[in-house]
């Protein structure tokens, strides 16, 4: 694999893409039913001229949800929402999901089945069967990780590749909440654990706490393009960030970007939020993460179909590759956008 077997390369150096695209060089397509491969938010496979979406996401206790103030049946509830939201990147139909969970004996049966019910709640809301998995016993900690499989239309599935220049670029919702939920729940925990007599005082907040505990996949949306015969040229799901998808977008594309940070969905809420905590609400946006809204690319033409939509902003236009990728400020002038987006490997 490594060139030299006596060297050592930090992951932390390569970053969680970076190691992707380093384990993705050795890997080759050998059956003609695999369309894409690695590189989007679902391997799509063709089975017979059905078209399959597949896709599979983890949630490591410790790296992605703290139980001090994560409850199991949220958790589980986010399992699952976060894998449709691939399929729904896609411009897919969940069908089914496949669990497999590592416990340690730290856990009950009445914990786990807490787990299993936010896990069912979210299969009956999304119309996916939970169609099995694997369990294991584990020696630290609570491992989730969570299959999706889905259809997508003949010539309807939305890559992250099509994007083409002047085409619009539009996001779903709104940005940065799910974030300042994070930077609450964890002020709160430490102020407990400074003081365990302090009662966590998290009223007023309910937004942003439902958008970082529990979050929902736009498959409402994917309906709603069906109905309107809307058709988006390229396509991912803001799990990491609108900084670091616009970049996989633009890079997959090979294309640039344009957008306007006045343009930015912001909840009420989350800018004030932002705004107490110090930091930057279009920070929060483009850097914050797990949001589980669709970034997407449309022609100019189709405009008319989102042009008064409350759920749908158009932040922007796709460019040249050569133009880079931009942001023009609240004070117009130009700010490349880099990539800040959450990082497992990178995160301290
Ligand atoms: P998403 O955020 O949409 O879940 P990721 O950034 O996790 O996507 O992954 C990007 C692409 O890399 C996807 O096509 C995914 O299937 C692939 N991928 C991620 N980790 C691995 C791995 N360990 N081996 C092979 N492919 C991977
Ligand atoms: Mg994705």
């Amino acid at each position: 694999m490594l060139e030299n077997k006596n060297s050592r390369t930090e992951l932390s150096a390569l970053g969680e893409f970076g190691l992707i695209h380093e384990l993705s060089k050795h890997v080759t397509i050998k059956n003609q039913s695999t369309l894409k491969g690695i590189g989007d938010d679902c391997a799509v496979l063709d089975h017979g001229g059905k078209k399959l979406l597949l896709t599979t996401d983890m949630l490591l206790e410790g790296i992605h949800f703290d139980l001090a103030y994560v409850p199991l049946k949220h958790l589980g509830y986010k399992a699952i929402a976060v894998n449709v939201s691939d399929i729904c990147a896609m411009n897919g139909t969940p069908a089914q999901v496949l669990v497999a969970l590592g416990i340690s004996n730290r856990f009950s049966l009445e914990a786990v089945e807490e787990l299993y019910s936010g896990m069912l709640l979210a299969c009956e809301k999304y119309g996916v069967d939970l169609a099995g998995g694997d369990t294991s016993a584990s020696r630290s900690g609570l491992t989730i990780a969570v299959t999706a499989i889905g259809t997508g239309e003949e010539g309807k599935i939305v890559y992250r590749s099509g994007a083409c220049e002047t085409d619009l670029i539009c996001v779903t919702g709104d940005l940065g909440g799910a974030y300042m939920g994070l930077q609450l729940l964890e002020r709160e925990k430490s102020v407990f654990l400074d003081n365990p007599k302090v009662q966590p005082d998290l009223d007023g907040n309910d937004y942003i706490l439902e958008r970082q505990l529990k979050p929902e996949a736009r498959t409402d949306m994917i309906t709603l393009f069906r109905e309107r015969g809307i058709l988006p040229t390229s396509m991912i799901d803001i799990s990491d960030g609108l900084a670091s998808e616009l970049l996989h977008l633009c890079h997959a594309s090979g294309k640039g970007c344009q957008v306007y940070e006045e343009k930015f969905p912001l909840d009420h809420l989350t800018s004030e939020r932002a705004k107490e905590f110090g930091l930057d609400p279009t920070l929060c946006a483009l850097s914050g993460g797990e949001d589980y809204e669709l970034l997407f690319t449309l022609p100019l033409k189709q405009f008319d179909f989102i042009k008064n939509d409350p759920n749908i902003t158009v932040i922007g236009h796709v460019t040249s590759q050569e133009s880079g990728c931009n942001m023009v400020t609240r004070g117009g002038s130009l700010a490349e956008i880099t990539a800040q987006g959450w990082d497992a490997f990178l995160r301290k």
